[in-house]
């Protein structure tokens, strides 16, 4: 989701957090507090009403601000509007964005053939990036080999909770198709309960462990759709 640029959809952003003021959940990326979070794509509590952000986003950052992970040299490959402008500005993170799409990035880059050296970034994020790469296992050895030792990646993709083992069927390949078997008709397969193994992930960030049930609540880190709750897939160096 895009962050509203024209004065008109300022003016109707500044009418919703208006709306929606009150102080039952709190953003953790913008820190507003709202009566709700809004509903979005059929599920209710999703969208801050303050700078737009999802539940993954609020899970991604408040984990990532709690655990002072925002310092040295960061990568975020598919980086997201919600947080972008905020991890730029960010004193002492050096940060760099990158997408094969350049108008969403500071660098336009494939995630198969990342244009890095070897070890040159202490972190990397890579938010809904997978679920559209082919070469899911080129793209991983890819952010692996551009962290320097000691280094890790937060990896998120969105995850069926009912699949006992990712889906993907190589006779998918029309936008129908997909949207049919993976729910979505840019995406290439649909993770399963198998996801943290496929990634190579060495720990799962789980939003109820992590922040418990009242946490969760306020700052409304869980998804409710089938593609709930996110989790970040931590990968070490
Ligand atoms: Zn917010």
């Amino acid at each position: 989701m895009r962050l509203p640029g024209s004065p008109l959809a300022r003016l109707r952003a500044e009418r919703t957090r208006w709306a929606e003021r009150g102080d039952a959940v709190q953003c953790p990326v913008c820190g507003g507090r709202f009566a709700r979070f809004l509903p979005y794509g059929g599920r209710e509590g999703a969208i801050c009403p303050g700078c737009g952000c999802a539940e993954r986003h609020r899970l991604l950052w408040l984990w990532l601000t709690e655990e002072d992970r925002l310092h040295g040299r960061m990568l975020a490959f598919g980086p997201d509007d919600a947080t972008e402008q905020r991890l730029r500005a960010r004193p002492g993170l050096d940060y760099l964005s990158a997408d094969i799409d350049g108008t969403q990035a500071m660098v336009a880059a494939d995630v198969t053939r990342l244009p890095f050296d070897d070890g040159s970034f202490d972190c990397v994020l890579c938010s809904h990036v997978l679920e559209h790469v082919g070469d899911e296992q080129g793209a991983l050895r890819e952010l692996r080999r551009v962290l320097a030792p000691g280094g890790w990646a937060a990896i998120m993709v969105p995850v069926d909770r009912s699949v006992r083992e990712t889906i993907e069927d190589p006779s998918v390949t029309k936008p129908e198709q997909r949207l049919a078997r993976y729910g979505h008709d840019d995406h290439v397969r649909l993770y399963g309960a198998d996801v943290a193994t496929r990634l190579g992930a060495d720990d799962v960030v789980d939003p109820l462990t992590r922040f418990g049930a009242e946490r969760e609540r306020r700052h409304g880190l869980r998804r409710a759709d089938r593609f709930g709750p996110d989790e970040v897939y931590l990968c070490r160096a």
